[in-house]
């Protein structure tokens, strides 16, 4: 991850069923977190090195989310927006409403939205644009090729493609500064507890860092970004992962949804 700061989410999706479950998640992920923290502290670690974290409930629990971890140190996030203000939307949520709500992160682009919601990268680009209007909202943008995609040898053009079509004018300024994290998800890997190998991770992240690099025609872009794996990372893989030199955090799905395995996840990191 070299100087990189790490940073983990846990993608809850359509989890759990009940609030009650969800409190009692919370409330388990805040305790688990301030144990982290305060192990750090008595090893003299500066609080700089912990790793970002942050969790995407579904929006009900989003109001129980943001004050059962205040000033635990874990944030919380949105799985998605829309792309419009205010208005006749019915059952539209706008990036706005979220942030004011006390949401600091954004999920944008996630392979479920675009397969099963039709999410097409100029739909998210739209979306992404609305965002980075709002001043300090992260956006967490995911790409990844499908399984045909990557048997047909056509990773680099995907990702490229996505890059391309997600971040159409939108300035380089957003990247540098960290508003813009990217998430790589390849689609094979997601829910089917095929983790890419850690090889195939770091030649993953090293292919958008240099369609970045041509794209903004600027290494510092490239280097800056933070650039998230996700595909069925488990306590038992996020080390291996970490340890390659482009991999900066995880996006974590289903172990995300047990908090002794999602907290084993972020000590890793
Ligand atoms: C995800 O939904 O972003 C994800 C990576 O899921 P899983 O970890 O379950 O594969």
């Amino acid at each position: 991850a070299l100087h990189r700061r790490p940073i983990v989410a846990g993608n809850w999706k359509l989890n759990p069923s009940t609030r009650g479950e969800a409190i009692t998640l919370l409330k388990l992920l805040a305790a688990n977190f301030i144990n982290h923290r305060n192990d750090n502290n008595n090893y003299g670690l500066a609080s700089s090195t912990l790793p970002e974290v942050v969790i995407f409930p579904p929006l009900p629990y989003l109001s129980d989310a943001i004050q059962i971890l205040a000033g635990s140190g874990i944030q919380v996030g949105a799985q998605t927006a829309g792309p419009n203000e205010k208005g006749a939307y019915t059952g539209e949520i706008a990036p706005s409403m979220l942030v004011s709500s006390g949401v600091s992160h954004i999920l944008l682009g996630h392979s479920e939205r675009r397969t099963l919601f039709g999410e097409t990268n100029e739909y998210i680009n739209m979306v992404l644009r609305k965002c980075l209007d709002i001043p300090s909202v992260k956006v967490i943008l995911c790409i990844g090729e499908s399984l045909s995609e990557y048997e047909n040898g056509l990773l680099e053009t995907v990702i490229d493609e996505q890059l391309r079509g997600c971040l159409a004018n939108v300035d380089a300024k957003y990247l540098l500064s960290d508003r813009i994290i990217l998430a790589y998800e390849p689609v094979w890997a997601i829910g089917t507890g095929l983790t890419a190998t850690p090889s195939q991770a770091q030649y993953a992240h090293e292919v958008i860092r240099a369609s970045l690099a041509k794209y903004y025609g600027s290494e510092e872009v490239a280097s800056a970004v933070r650039i998230q794996y996700g595909g069925s990372v488990t306590p038992e893989s996020m080390e291996a992962l970490m340890s390659e030199r482009d991999v900066d955090g995880a996006l974590v799905g289903g172990a995300s949804l047990n908090a002794d395995s999602f907290t084993r996840i972020f000590d890793v990191a």
